[in-house]
């Protein structure tokens, strides 16, 4: 794994806190985008060399939703930099986590993506994720 690729942030309503952060970093998210497939709209934050993704829910069967639900609002999972998001899901498998995704799929923001289950990461959802080039 290289660096944080980005720290995903659940929230209720996205055109509310699109507006929240860009009063936060003083510059409006540079992109929106609606992953069907996962049930999120997303949108993305640059801050200096950092990225937020804000994600919404957009049916009730979203895992937004449900984390919504459990949780409420607030961070939902940090994203890495992988090279090879295959060859590092394997390497962390036979690690002992649980990878989500076996086959990594397509997620927002041009990438590749693989969740690990918080139970084997001390609560914590990880996303890698690989540019898709
Ligand atoms: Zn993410």
């Amino acid at each position: 794994m290289r660096k944080i690729e980005h720290i995903g942030i659940a929230v209720k309503d996205l055109q509310a806190s699109n507006l929240i952060f860009e009063k936060l970093f003083g510059a409006p998210a540079y992109k929106e985008e609606e992953v069907a497939s996962e049930g999120v709209k997303t949108s993305f934050f640059m801050n200096g060399p950092n990225k937020i993704e804000l994600l919404e829910a957009t049916n009730p069967d979203s895992p937004i939703a449900k984390f919504l639900e459990k949780k409420g609002e607030g961070i939902h999972h940090i994203a890495f930099d992988v090279e090879d998001i295959v060859s590092e899901s394997e390497r962390l498998k036979n690690e002992g986590f649980t990878v989500l995704n076996e086959i990594p799929k397509k997620g927002a923001d041009n990438k590749l993506v693989a969740f690990l289950h918080p139970k084997t990461t001390n609560g914590v959802l990880i996303e890698l994720c690989q540019e898709i080039k």
